[in-house]
């Protein structure tokens, strides 16, 4: 184990402890601590690793592994399989106030332990895509340290500066160990590695254009939800606007005024339709209140004062409606019942006369009015709050933790402007957000794997295919050789170098071949002084004499149908088959004639000559020796006769 490595591994686990420390005692909530844990769990799998113990590494890495896929699960699962909203009750169950997202590492925290992890599983081969699995590690880490999460975003995608400083540690570490490994498989990788970084890199991008896209359209979503219900609320205004006038209306053509059974009679479905009509009044020509809807305590209270006396503030308000004969109104104010409204006055004119007689006082509560909207939408979803200026009219909390985004929509009350502010929940907003962008991350990331994993493969199939071609050609040429030194050498042990003539062993195989045949002759051939040749010219033209007369004898002999073969020395053998005494003699006495027709001539000028001498057996089985013997002995006759001459063997045998 190299001793630098070491240090890095052990810095890495510091570092993690740190973070595991410094998160938990941080804050209150449970918010990093499930994203330390996996890297605490990692960083202690690398050490086992690094300390050459790989069981205890894998057992560690199994539940590590098995939860980050859980993580990763969490993000990809289809709404409609499983509802994000059912993993929030069950981090709530575990931790009340808590939802899924504090339980879950970032995304990219996530996926760079699961490529940390799956390395160290893999044992860092890089026949099982270690390589790009750290390379992968590398380009998340750098995604998140260029900051692309800083924009606003739902999900927090990167992990804290420490979490990524530990993995950046953990990923040196790593690559600090095994890329010594790589050094044989290196082309392969390179083959491998660059288009399969090039695909990891292309889905990074895409993944992150898809998830801003995807956010910016919940994000218009939510605020078209957030302009439908304001426009909702000022078509409430309006209908209540035009219901009052409808109410008012009814009383145009009377004379006398209403008693109070008719006002109440009349004014009770308007009060059921609109529940924030506190108070349906009649208001005689001196402002007096004759009679009021519903007849409750605080109504009652204020039937028969004079609202000129008794209202000053709203005066301008109530003369508009009596005297002027049009719409008055007062400004948003607190009213007998406490709550934020405004009341209206609307005139009642004379039948005949067309002057305003009386008035019809609207009292409008607007926390109500608000509320028959607010309760259309669920707490779990929003948060709704509706200000006139500073002051706060209404406002439904959420039931859980709200979202980034708030929107705020202005709607006119007549002279008001009101401002309806809606804040999606959390919740609400992470199960509306599109999964695909993380599914294509997901799939681009094993498809980039896989694409690792295929062009290695095929790179050292190649290779390896190279060097069998190659060692087959090399065996093929070692054969070749082999066989060629092979038929050299049977060549060599059955002829003689200098002459290429069969040698006497093969002559002796030959002749039992022509066993069967009869006649069969010997021709047994000495060459004559040859010793005195050799002294006198040298051995070297001793060889190439030899090597002529070889020829020649060889011409002759093969040309009478025999085999003409170097005996030992300067003598040779001539096995003639089917040649009887009379014949052999004759290729005995051609052969000499051609040897002293060759022109080869001793130092003094005198021709180069043999003697030779025949034998033939005619019947019986064959005689070698004694074939042999008889030849040899013509030979040595001829010699004693002076040399240069045939001697025919004394009988046949
Ligand atoms: P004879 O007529 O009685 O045969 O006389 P000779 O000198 O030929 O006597 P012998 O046959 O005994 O001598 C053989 C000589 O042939 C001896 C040796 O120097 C020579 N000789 C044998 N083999 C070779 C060879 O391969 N090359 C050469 N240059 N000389 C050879
Ligand atoms: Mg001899
Ligand atoms: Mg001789």
């Amino acid at each position: 184990m190299m001793p630098r490595v070491t240090h890095i591994d052990r810095l890495a686990l510091l570092l993690a402890l740190l973070s595991l420390v410094m998160t938990t005692s941080s804050v209150a909530s449970t918010s990093s601590l499930p994203g330390t844990l996996p890297i605490l769990a990692a960083s202690l799998a690398q050490l086992a690793w690094h300390e050459h113990r790989p069981r205890l590494a894998r057992l560690m890495l199994m539940p590590i592994l098995l939860i980050l896929g859980l993580c990763l699960a969490s993000h990809l699962i289809p709404e409609y399989w499983l509802a994000h909203a059912s993993l929030d009750r069950l981090a709530d169950y575990l931790s009340p106030g808590s939802l899924l997202v504090d339980w879950r590492p970032p995304l990219l925290i996530t996926l760079c332990l699961g490529t940390l992890c799956l390395s160290l599983l893999v044992r860092t081969r890089a026949s099982l895509g270690a390589p790009l699995l750290l390379g992968m590690t590398g380009m998340l880490l750098v995604v998140q340290l260029i900051g692309w999460n800083t924009r606003p975003t739902l999900l927090p995608l990167a992990g804290a500066p420490l979490e990524q400083a530990v993995l950046w540690l953990l990923l040196v570490a790593q690559l600090a160990r095994v890329s010594v490994g790589w050094r044989v498989t290196r082309p392969s990788i390179q083959r491998a590695l660059w288009p399969s970084l090039a695909l990891t890199l292309l889905t990074i991008l895409f993944w992150h254009q898809q998830m801003t896209l995807s956010e910016r359209e919940l994000r218009t979503q939510t605020q078209q939800q957030g302009q439908r219900m304001a426009e909702q609320l000022s078509r409430e205004i309006d209908e209540h606007l035009a219901a009052m006038r409808r109410f008012t209306h009814i009383w145009r053509l009377t004379d006398t005024p209403p008693n109070a059974a008719q006002w109440q009679r009349q004014a009770a479905p308007y009060q059921q339709d609109f529940r924030y009509f506190l108070n349906i009044a009649y208001i005689d020509a001196d402002s007096r209140i004759l009679h009021a809807h519903p007849l409750n305590a605080v109504n009652r209270g204020i039937i028969g004062s004079r609202l000129y006396d008794d209202q000053p503030a709203g005066r301008p308000a109530v003369r508009a409606a009596l005297e002027e004969g049009r719409e008055g109104r007062t400004d948003i104010i607190t009213l007998l019942q406490g709550v934020p409204g405004i009341i209206h006055y609307l005139p009642i004119f004379h039948a005949d006369t067309e002057q305003p007689a009386a008035a019809v006082a609207m009292v409008v509560s607007l926390p109500v009015l608000a509320d028959t909207l607010f309760t259309r939408t669920s707490p779990d979803e929003l948060a709704l709050t509706l200000r006139a200026g500073q002051e706060l009219i209404a406002h439904q909390p959420a039931t859980s933790r709200l979202g980034p985004w708030q929107y705020e929509t202005s709607l006119a009350l007549e002279s008001e402007t009101l401002a309806l502010i809606t804040q999606p929940t959390l919740a609400q907003l992470l199960g509306q957000l599109p999964r695909l962008p993380v599914v294509s991350l997901a799939i681009g990331l094993v498809l980039a794997t896989l694409l690792y994993l295929a062009l290695f493969a095929h790179h050292q199939m190649i290779t390896q295919h190279h060097s069998v071609t190659r060692s087959n050609r090399e065996l093929r040429t070692e054969v070749r050789e082999r066989t060629r030194l092979q038929q050299e050498i049977e060549w060599l042990a059955g002829h003689d170098e200098l002459t290429s003539l069969p040698n006497r062993r093969t002559f002796m195989k030959a002749l039992e071949r022509h066993a069967d045949q009869r006649p069969l002759s010997l021709l047994l051939c000495d060459i004559d002084h040859f010793k005195r040749l050799n002294d006198q010219l040298g051995h070297l033209e001793g060889d190439r004499h030899l090597t002529d007369i070889a020829k020649c004898g060889r011409k002759v002999v093969e040309r009478a149908g025999g085999l003409f073969a170097r005996f030992g020395g300067e003598e040779f053998v001539a096995c003639l088959p089917c040649h009887d005494h009379q014949q052999a003699s004759r290729v005995a006495e051609s052969l000499r004639q051609a040897v002293e027709g060759l022109g080869l001539t001793h130092a003094d000028g005198t021709p180069l000559t043999i003697s030779a001498g025949v034998a033939t057996q005619v019947t019986g089985p064959l005689q070698t020796d004694a074939l042999l013997r008889a030849a040899d002995e013509a030979l040595y006759a001829a010699k004693s006769a002076g040399r240069n001459q045939v001697v025919l063997a004394g009988m046949s045998i």
